[in-house]
């Protein structure tokens, strides 16, 4: 579902993405890892072109993201068709980013009122089945601030998930919670996997990588060192690299 060819991308003139190539499949989980700055983050905002890319291409089913080909050449679509696209991917942060003022029932139906268009009635309907899907029936009325890190972290998952996108990027999505709430979190996100969606999570949580992702992706300055099954890459490294990346972590 998810096709990265050659990807380059560079802030100025310091390159962060040295051509990357990576294939997602449908209901397949992938965790990128890899060392601070070696581009996980900007891979993942690759993927929804919430950055312009220098080379290479970004496919999802079939669709190239940001860009339209005319006569061999790659042109920036416009705004509108882009966020179009977005509207398909679901993006999950470090932070939440959840909106502070409004309930937990009003920051999952914004987007499916405002952007798919649903009614009211329809986006409540759904807002509060993914908001029990997440384990927390009963907390619509709460502000974001009532609840923990872990919980607000599950609701941004039922308000990504409530644009039923086809595709969904964590970017580190435990690694500002205290060590007791990242078990619920990575709960929710174990459960999705089950269900089928596709997604790509980065992540430092190597237990979860093992038993959640089909492939695991090691990144290092901007390239794809190695990838393959967790048994495999987390196990028996081929790569020195890896392995000195996982004796640190592990
Ligand atoms: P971390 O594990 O710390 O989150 P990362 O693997 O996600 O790291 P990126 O955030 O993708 O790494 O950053 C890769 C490199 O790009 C870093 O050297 C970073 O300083 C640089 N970088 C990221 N965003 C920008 C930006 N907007 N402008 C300039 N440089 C940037
Ligand atoms: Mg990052």
């Amino acid at each position: 579902v998810v096709r990265i060819s050659d990807l380059h991308k560079s802030y100025g003139t310091t390159p962060v993405l040295r051509g990357v190539d990576l294939e997602v499949r449908q209901g397949e989980v992938t965790c990128v890892i890899g060392p601070s700055g070696s581009g996980k983050s900007t891979l993942l905002r690759c993927v929804n072109h919430l950055e312009k890319i220098n080379a290479g291409e970004v496919e999802v089913d079939g669709e190239l993201i940001g860009y339209r080909r005319h006569k061999g050449r790659l042109h920036e679509l416009k705004d509108r068709l882009i966020t179009k696209q977005r509207a398909s991917i679901g993006m999950v942060f470090q932070n939440f980013n959840l909106f502070p003022h409004l309930t937990v029932l009003e920051n999952v139906v914004e987007a499916p009122i405002g952007v798919r268009g649903l009614s009211r009635a329809a986006a409540v309907a759904l807002g509060k089945e993914l908001i029990a899907r997440v384990g927390l029936a009963g907390r619509e009325e709460s502000y974001p601030r009532q609840l923990s890190g872990g919980q607000q972290q599950r609701i941004a998952i039922a308000r990504a998930l409530a644009m039923e996108p086809k595709l969904m990027l964590f970017d580190e999505p435990t690694s500002a919670l205290d060590p007791e709430l990242v078990g619920e979190v990575l709960a929710v996100i174990a459960d999705l996997a089950e269900a089928g969606m596709t997604m790509v999570v980065v992540t430092h949580e190597m237990a979860f990588a093992r038993q959640v992702a089909d492939t695991v992706v090691f990144l290092d300055e901007g390239r794809v060192v190695e990838s393959g099954p967790p048994a495999e890459l987390l196990s028996a490294p081929r790569h020195a690299r890896t392995r000195e990346f996982l004796a640190r972590v592990l």
